[in-house]
């Protein structure tokens, strides 16, 4: 089996989708590994350091021909993998719902596109969960950022010239990214507190030494929710939340929002009426912004200024950690690939559970059931 990575093609992605640890492990397994010259460029990872894990370093179309498997961070236009073998897999990040039309031409290449984004949450396939890994390296760049922005320190000191107070810091969403930005708040010696429509956060919130601030009113989602994922609020809760909101933030500096749901569009948390109630200078980092934004008024890799408060967030958080991304995500593929590597086969064979849940297209079309209707 030869598997092919490819330098990504998405406008200033530094990722990449294996690192030499990963080409040395997919040699034994037996497989042949190529790498576009460059690939590993923006993650910090020359092309000897590929040559020398085993890798054949050459032009995209060298590394293309008679590839069973591409791997890459952001799938690539199928126009970009001429030369791959027919029904060849791309293992890949594919926004499925936000980008439908490259789904109907990878259906239409006659490429088998693999979602890594659709990966069950379940116990197995945690190693393998890109979400996970690459929201987990958001949720802590996303307080450094906040922390670089603002103009107070985090911690309180006690200093010759006076004391200062500690930064008041609230989390919304208590998910893979929100638990590391508490944990990541608390280690810089904030004040933190978290909310979340997840009932099973509450326990986790205070185990990292933070504190819960919960709607009481109008019940949410009990437990972990539908396979750990939050669905849209009814309208009662969604007001509830706002008084709640609208009571908590004028008295908070910082505010990391990382709140998602499947297939939609991000709820918004934030309205610029609650913003104008914070203390000018405070923070706000929308982790949310690339799908739409928790916050009136973020936009994408830019900071907006709105009643003195700053209001921040990336296109692209992870990438902001390109090395460890890459890692991670790297280790993530391999992880997947590896545990269904049929020795006698030569290569992987998915199995119905995860295979059937990742698997976007195969044998021309569109074969998901979460695409389907
Ligand atoms: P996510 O990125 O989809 O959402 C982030 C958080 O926002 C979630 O906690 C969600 O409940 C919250 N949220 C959504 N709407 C909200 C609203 N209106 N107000 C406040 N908060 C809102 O979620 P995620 O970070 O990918 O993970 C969620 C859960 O899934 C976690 O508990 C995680 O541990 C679990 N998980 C399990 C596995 C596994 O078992 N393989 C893998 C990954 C994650």
């Amino acid at each position: 089996m030869r598997i092919a990575v490819l330098r990504e093609r998405a406008a200033g992605e530094c990722r990449v989708a294996a690192t030499p640890e990963t080409v040395k492990k997919f040699i034994a397994l037996g497989a042949t590994v190529a790498v576009e010259a460059g690939a590993g460029a923006g993650a910090g990872i020359s092309d000897a350091a590929y040559s020398e894990a085993g890798a054949e370093v050459g032009s995209a179309a060298a590394a293309l021909k008679g590839a069973g498997i591409v791997l890459a961070v952001q799938a690539p236009d199928p126009g970009d993998l001429k030369g791959a073998d027919k029904g060849a897999w791309v293992a890949a990040t594919f926004d499925p719902f936000g980008n439908r039309a490259r789904v109907d031409a990878y259906a239409k290449a006659g490429l088998e596109a693999l979602a890594m984004e659709f990966m069950p949450r379940i116990t197995r396939a945690q190693s393998m969960d890109v979400l996970s890994s690459q929201s987990n390296l958001a949720g802590y760049k996303a307080v450094l950022a906040a922390a670089n922005v603002y103009g107070r320190a985090f911690p309180m000191m006690m200093t010759a010239a006076g004391t200062i107070s500690a930064a008041k810091v609230f989390v919304m969403g208590v998910g893979v990214a929100g638990l590391q930005a508490i944990a990541t708040a608390k280690r810089l010696g904030a004040q933190v507190s978290a909310t979340d429509v997840r009932s099973a956060t509450r326990e986790q919130i205070k185990s990292l030494g933070a504190k819960p601030i919960f709607v009481e009113s109008v019940a949410g989602i009990e437990g972990e929710g539908s396979g750990g994922y939050a669905t849209e609020m009814s309208e009662e809760y969604q007001k509830a939340q706002a008084e709640l909101v609208s009571s908590h933030i004028a008295k908070q500096d910082i505010v990391i929002t990382t709140a998602l749901i499947p297939g939609r569009a991000a709820p918004r948390l934030i309205s610029d009426a609650q913003i104008a109630t914070m203390r000018p200078g405070s923070v706000i980092f929308d982790l949310a912004v690339a799908q739409g934004g928790n916050v009136e008024g973020s936009a994408p890799d830019q900071v907006v200024e709105k009643h003195g408060v700053k209001i921040i967030g990336y296109s692209n958080t992870a990438n902001h950690l390109a090395a460890d991304a890459s890692a991670l995500f790297s280790r993530n593929l391999y992880n997947f690939l590896s545990a269904f590597w049929d020795k006698e086969a030569g290569k992987p064979v998915l199995d119905e559970e995860i295979g059937d849940a990742v698997r976007l297209t195969q044998g021309g079309a569109v074969v998901n059931e979460r695409l389907k209707g």
